[in-house]
């Protein structure tokens, strides 16, 4: 059951041009319980809520980190945008759980847009954890997409990652990227059908913005694999 919660605001910063990193401490509960993929949802004014997926993983229980694109400049993005150090704020939480991990041996493929990247990198942390521990060994696939160069952030952590444990590999896709650009190009759903031949031992986990989730599973429909390995979050 979600739980009102009282936060305080510990950082603030500008990730990249559109994004900013947010962490909250918690005050009242201090603590919280969640599943990696969950949601809270943000109080930022009476009878005005946005929800926000939760980007830390759940064995960090005294703060949350979201990422918020505020390029919509809707009433979510301007209460974000004036957010400052010290500010007190409500949300509820845990709520949504859609993309929660199916307890099987295959493969995860996790495929974000933006920041649907947010519940990804809650879930990979908290999978490779338990690669740490020798309680899970299957191979944990990501696909990033973003437009340009200037959008992107978290590039080194995920690499640094892929370096530390054999069975994480990172994919970053630019869609509209510069001519100076070196890594990969185009629509991430190409890079998707492209490099993940061994469907049937796969998991899809699915996040972003409706087009690209859509035509994605759509196409993996499409090669016979199975509704239920398919998990989806639309943000917009
Ligand atoms: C389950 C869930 C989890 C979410 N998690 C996150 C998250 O972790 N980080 C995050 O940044 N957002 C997230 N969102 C989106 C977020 O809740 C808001 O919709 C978004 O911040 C826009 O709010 P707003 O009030 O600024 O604009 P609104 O006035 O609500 O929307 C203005 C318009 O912008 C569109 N829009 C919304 N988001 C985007 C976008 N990123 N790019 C382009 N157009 C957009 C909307 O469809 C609408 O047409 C999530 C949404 C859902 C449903």
């Amino acid at each position: 059951m979600p739980q009102r919660f009282t936060a305080k605001v510990i950082s603030k910063e500008k990730v990249s041009s559109k994004v900013y990193l947010v962490i909250f401490q918690l005050i009242d509960p201090p603590e919280i319980e969640f599943n990696a993929g969950q949601n809270i949802m943000l109080m930022i004014a009476p009878e005005v809520n946005r929800v926000m997926s939760i980007a830390s993983p759940p064995n960090l229980k005294n703060q949350i980190l979201m990422v918020h694109d505020v390029s919509p400049m809707g009433p979510g993005s301007i209460w974000t945008l004036n957010l400052a150090v010290g500010d007190q704020m409500e949300f509820m939480a845990p709520t949504g759980g859609a993309l929660a991990l199916i307890d099987s041996p295959r493969k995860k493929v996790f495929v974000a847009t933006g920041t649907g990247i947010a519940p990804f990198r809650s879930m990979i942390i908290d999978c490779l954890s338990r690669y740490e521990l020798l309680t899970m060994n299957y191979e944990l696939i990501l696909y990033w997409g973003l437009r340009l160069e200037e959008d992107i952030y978290w590039k080194e952590e995920f690499e640094n990652l892929e370096k530390q444990y054999p069975n994480f590999h990172f994919y970053l896709v630019l869609s509209k990227a510069s001519d100076h650009w070196q890594g990969k190009t185009g629509h991430v759903t190409e890079h998707v059908l492209n490099e993940e031949k061994d469907l049937e031992n796969s998991d899809f986990y699915l996040c972003g913005n409706k087009e690209m989730v859509k035509e994605l599973e759509e196409q993996l429909l499409a090669k016979n694999v199975p509704k239920e390995r398919i998990k989806t979050e639309l943000f917009y």
